[in-house]
């Protein structure tokens, strides 16, 4: 089977995070010589500008907006299974019949149906894992019985194979308050059900990054390292490399934030951004907008409707020091040379981006994953300072000002940026040629090529 004969279609759940790496794996394979289609809903394709990579729509069932048309997740998943199965079999069909067939379907962990698609086409089938392989090991302990949810009221720590000790606040949402994520909790374990029954299981970690879970579950499950998804440019130094991931579902006020920064002396400025799915209430805002204050460095913020969230006279306040937008380019923001640190909600896409460029982090989490990635953050990498949440559950100013100056300033500053420029390495040597992510993706376009399915 030739290059162009050898298709594969990459189904992306339809939200940034979920976007950002699936759309970068479908670049990586196609600078492989395959040939790479993106599919995703019809709402979001439209934002997607990747040349290399063939985009297509199909239907979750709630084509003017999506998610945010119906009434609950349960309602919207339920929808995407139904509809996307069948509209994601046409499209394989349509392919077919324009005499460039599909013969294999990666997607996203969180459309676990997308595998009885490809069974029923009887071509390839691979889940990709947006989180990372500690978070993944979790799950498929649950899946085995070898964890029980609901944790025991007496149980303080947990302590897996290959993970440091986990405290009950370092646990992912859907196992620390499993009864209020029902249906997200269902469609991770969906999944972890089927793992062995995929020709693949990719994840979006890099092994030295998890190499102590690596080594314990070597030989016992399925999972395969590929990342970190972040493009070329930033990671393996291609020079005329790829900048950008080539989807964004906001505008971003990139200009503007590259012409503020440049204005600032290297590494001074904090760069703070929750996420796409950004939800801190009104008093965390007001807390991190004082705390952001009193650590008295310039910053830019990342906030969707920062004129109705933050505290009145803030802004007049800080002046030319700080700069408030509602979207940018994280990855140029990040990579550029006047920023010092990152204030992050630890959604794994940001993480593997502060570590893949090498930025001290300050986690304020807020849910999901977030907690445990901001546990390896602080314990494992030792890259950044995890912040804690008073009684109430708030991260108070004083705080994160503490936790600023710690991850800044001083003999922790220093060791944090120096192991910040060690994990910037490992993560380019991961995807650079020979690497070991590099390699794992060369023996599936490979296989792909042999053309079996
Ligand atoms: N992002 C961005 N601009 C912003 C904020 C975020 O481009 O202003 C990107 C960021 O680079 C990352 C993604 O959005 O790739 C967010 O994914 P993550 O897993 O960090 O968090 P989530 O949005 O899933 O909570």
């Amino acid at each position: 089977m030739d290059s162009q004969k050898s298709h594969v279609i990459v189904l992306a759940y339809p939200a940034q995070g979920h976007i950002n790496p699936l759309l970068q794996f479908a670049k990586r394979l196609a600078s492989k010589g395959l040939k790479a289609t993106l599919a995703t809903t019809y709402y979001t394709v439209s934002s997607i500008d990747a040349p290399t990579v063939g985009v297509e729509p199909i239907s979750d069932g709630f084509d003017e907006g999506g998610f945010k048309q119906a009434s609950s997740l349960d309602v919207y998943l339920e929808s995407f299974k139904t509809v996307g199965s069948r509209t994601l079999t046409e499209l394989v069909f349509k392919f077919k019949a324009s005499g460039s067939p599909v013969n294999c379907i990666v997607y996203d962990s969180m459309l676990p149906w997308a595998l009885d698609v490809a069974r029923n086409l009887g071509i390839y089938a691979a889940v990709f894992m947006t989180t990372s392989a500690s978070i993944c090991s979790m799950f498929w302990q649950i899946d085995l019985g070898l964890l029980s949810l609901p944790l025991k009221p007496q149980t303080a720590t947990v302590s897996l194979p290959g993970l440091p000790p986990l405290g009950r606040c370092d646990l992912p949402s859907p196992m620390s308050e499993p009864t209020s994520q029902t249906a997200y909790l269902e469609a991770i374990m969906e999944k972890f059900h089927s793992l062995n029954e995929d020709d693949w299981v990719f994840c979006n970690s890099f092994e030295d990054l998890e190499i102590e879970l690596v080594k314990a579950m070597r030989g016992k499950w399925p999972l395969v390292m590929v990342g970190p998804m972040v493009p070329s440019a930033y990671l393996d130094q291609q020079i005329d490399g790829d900048r950008a991931y080539g989807a964004s579902l906001w505008k971003p006020t990139s200009s503007q934030c590259l012409t503020w920064l440049a204005t600032k002396p290297p590494r001074s400025v904090i760069y703070g951004s929750f996420g796409s799915m950004e939800n801190i209430s009104a008093e965390q805002v007001e807390e991190i907008a004082w705390g952001l204050k009193a650590s008295n460095r310039p910053f830019l913020w990342v906030l969707k409707e920062s004129e109705k969230k933050l505290p009145t006279g803030f802004l007049n306040s800080v002046g030319e020091t700080g700069m408030v937008v509602s979207w940018c380019n994280q990855l140029e923001v990040l990579a550029h040379q006047a920023i010092g640190c990152f204030v992050t909600h630890c959604g794994w896409n940001s993480t593997l981006e502060g570590l893949g460029l090498g930025v001290p982090m300050v986690c304020v989490t807020e849910r999901t994953d977030q907690p445990m990635n901001a546990k390896f953050v602080e314990d494992v990498w030792k890259v950044g300072v995890r912040t804690k949440k008073d009684e109430v559950g708030i991260v108070t100013r004083e705080e994160l000002e503490k936790c600023i100056r710690g991850a800044m300033d001083g003999e922790s500053g220093e060791e944090i940026k120096r192991n910040a420029n060690k994990w910037r390495e490992l993560a380019r040597s991961a995807v650079s040629v020979g690497g070991t992510s590099d390699m794992n993706i060369n023996e599936f376009v490979v296989k792909l090529l042999e053309g079996k399915k």
